[in-house]
């Protein structure tokens, strides 16, 4: 769900549904038939700009973890496996590119602890604020690319490049605006070529 959207509305939309369904049992979801979830996902009001493409890939991955999983999406990272298996097994659910695949590996490892027996292959993913976060930081040029992004990022920290993700996400959101960035209540001020230029008033060409 997280595309071209606000993040904080796309992480809402699951537990959206569930109210709607009350509940988010396994057998409940799976017995949702694709125009079940279509229409859960456009009434009364639509929880995403793309109603269809969401509610395909949301059909789709229910019956996935059914099928392929016992209906216990945990077994996608059971048994400490490789940071690449679990991306990789992420990369087998329609609509799940690299970026997303990594940062659903991420999201596990960072915030739910979940062991893996390695972390090189949770890439960081760059995303505008990233970009110009990496950018603003001299840690990449102002005209950055995403791939240059996740190559710095393996470059900077190989054993768990996408460790710098979520700081660099809060820094941009927070803080590290497109516009006026507020430099002053950043908390990586201190280190931050493009703060002390500000300081000089000078502008900087970071990405939007
Ligand atoms: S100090 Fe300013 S320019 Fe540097 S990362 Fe923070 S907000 Fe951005």
């Amino acid at each position: 769900m997280d595309r071209q959207v606000k993040a904080e509305r796309a992480w809402l939309i699951p537990y959206r549904i569930s109210q709607k369904i009350g509940g988010f049992s396994m057998r409940t979801l799976s017995e949702l038939s694709r125009q079940d979830v279509n229409r859960l996902m456009k009434e009364p009001e639509p929880l995403h700009r793309f109603i269809e493409m969401m509610a395909d890939h949301f059909y789709s991955a229910v019956q996935r973890i059914k099928n392929v999983y016992a209906g216990d999406a945990a077994l996608i990272w059971k048994g400490k496996p490789s940071s690449a298996e679990v991306v990789y097994r992420f990369l087998e659910f329609e609509g799940i590119g690299p970026k997303i695949g990594s940062m659903a590996a991420n999201c596990l490892a960072r915030e739910f602890k979940i062991p893996f027996s390695d972390y090189y292959s949770i890439d960081i993913s760059a995303d505008v604020h990233v970009r110009r976060v990496f950018s603003r930081l001299r840690l990449c040029s102002a005209d950055v690319t995403v791939e240059q992004v996740i190559y710095k990022a393996r470059a900077l920290y190989p054993e768990f490049p996408g460790m710098m993700d979520l700081p660099c996400w809060e820094i941009g959101r927070s803080w590290c605006r497109p516009h006026r960035p507020a430099c002053g209540d950043c908390y990586m001020k201190d280190l931050c070529p493009t703060a002390k230029q500000n300081e000089n008033g000078k502008q900087d060409a970071a990405p939007g």
